[in-house]
């Protein structure tokens, strides 16, 4: 028999929180009010891992999107019966396979439809998107009561109708133009197809206006714990927690130069550690110069230097008795201290939906709850 390789330890590993997943479920839940759940799993569930997170989500939500025919097949490998849309315009060469899985595709023009049904059967069931101002797709406004019809007369039927707000975060006033450029729409279209559910609230839409809108919300961001409106962070609990253990200390002289390009120099003598996780992992370079942090001890330690490949390297001189093997925190919290996704992300200019999936597969996973 040959002999079992030892597991290796990990050196960097995300922490999924099933219990903060289900938690944040129950607070959409409540935000959506009469509305069904539309749970947005695309991107490997926000890089939280497909398999686990729509197990837990199963019982709890009407529809899945993601984004593409690949999404959606493997999807359907581990959840046999949800009704899966894809949020993303499939490519005609796809739609033979996405009719025959039943999914529902995205569709914004009568040539889509036209196409579709070359594959479709009869009654297939499609989502109809209109775009009041985020411009990517969904068909002009002015142009949805006649796509609607030959959607129709294509033999077609209509699974819901929507739109997708661009600026629920930070403009309220567009997006009220938006909801309302919507529902001035809804009536023709839902007498047309009055079988459709209406959706228009992605998370942030949800927190402002759920009370409001729809028949489901498409929610991504708030199912995974973080709100991206601040006043709603206490509603919601991050699923993610990033690690590593520290693999070097050194003491260095006032004057060292730490990193690629040698941008920082030690302004005294410090104890510095060495991380392994880098860009390579997902670990933003972009942060590099720009103050970021990670906890050790309970202590927040700053980031020097440039973000290498595979290792970051952190000043620790404040941090009694650190050790070779000491679990950091990239992202998470760690005694009293946080470094929330949003704020890891906002030191590398970018947003959580970014960080959260551009974590790689170089990172383990292990899941608890
Ligand atoms: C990704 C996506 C969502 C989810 O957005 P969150 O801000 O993460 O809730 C909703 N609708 C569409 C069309 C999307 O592409």
């Amino acid at each position: 028999m040959p002999k079992k390789p030892p597991a290796l330890p990990d050196r960097t590993w995300v922490e999924i929180d099933r219990g903060a997943l289900r938690h944040n479920l129950n607070a959409v839940r409540k935000l959506a009010g009469k509305a069904g759940i539309m749970a947005v799993v695309k991107a490997n569930a926000y890089g939280h891992g497909l398999e686990e997170v729509v197990q837990v989500l199963d019982c709890g939500v009407e529809v899945f999107a993601v984004a593409s025919l690949g999404e959606a097949l493997q999807l359907r490998k581990i959840l046999k019966r949800v009704p899966i849309l894809l949020l993303s315009a499939a490519l005609p060469s796809e739609y033979g396979e996405i009719a025959r899985c039943g999914f529902i595709p995205t569709l914004s023009s009568a040539k889509e439809a036209s196409l579709y049904t070359r594959s479709a059967p009869k009654g297939a069931p499609i989502h109809f998107k209109v775009d009041t101002g985020m411009g990517r797709l969904g068909v002009l406004p002015g142009k949805a009561i006649p796509t609607m019809k030959a959607i129709l007369k294509a033999g077609l039927s209509v699974h819901s109708i929507s739109t997708h707000l661009s600026s629920a975060d930070n403009d309220e006033k567009t997006t009220r133009h938006q909801l309302a450029t919507f529902a001035d729409l809804l009536d023709e279209l839902h007498y047309l197809a009055p079988e459709a559910s209406i959706h228009a609230l992605n998370s942030a839409g949800a927190m402002q206006h759920a009370s409001e809108e729809g028949d489901l919300i498409r929610i991504g961001l708030a199912l995974y714990g973080v709100s991206p409106l601040p006043a709603f962070q206490k509603l919601l609990r991050p699923v993610l927690s990033w690690k590593a253990r520290i693999t070097f200390l050194n003491d260095i002289p006032k004057g060292h130069r730490v990193s690629y390009g040698g941008t920082f120099t030690a302004p005294h003598a410090m104890k510095v550690a060495v991380l392994p996780a880098g860009y390579a992992d997902g670990y933003p370079r972009q942060v590099s110069g720009k103050g970021a942090a990670v906890l050790i001890r309970g202590k927040r330690c700053p980031v020097i230097g440039r973000v290498t490949m595979d290792q970051i390297i952190v000043d620790v001189s404040k941090v009694r008795g650190v050790c070779i093997g000491d679990e950091a925190v990239l992202v998470g919290k760690q005694g009293r201290e946080e470094l929330a996704a949003t704020e890891v992300a906002a030191k590398a200019d970018t947003i959580p939906w970014h960080l959260f999936c551009g974590i790689t597969g170089r990172v383990a996973y292990r899941y608890k709850g």
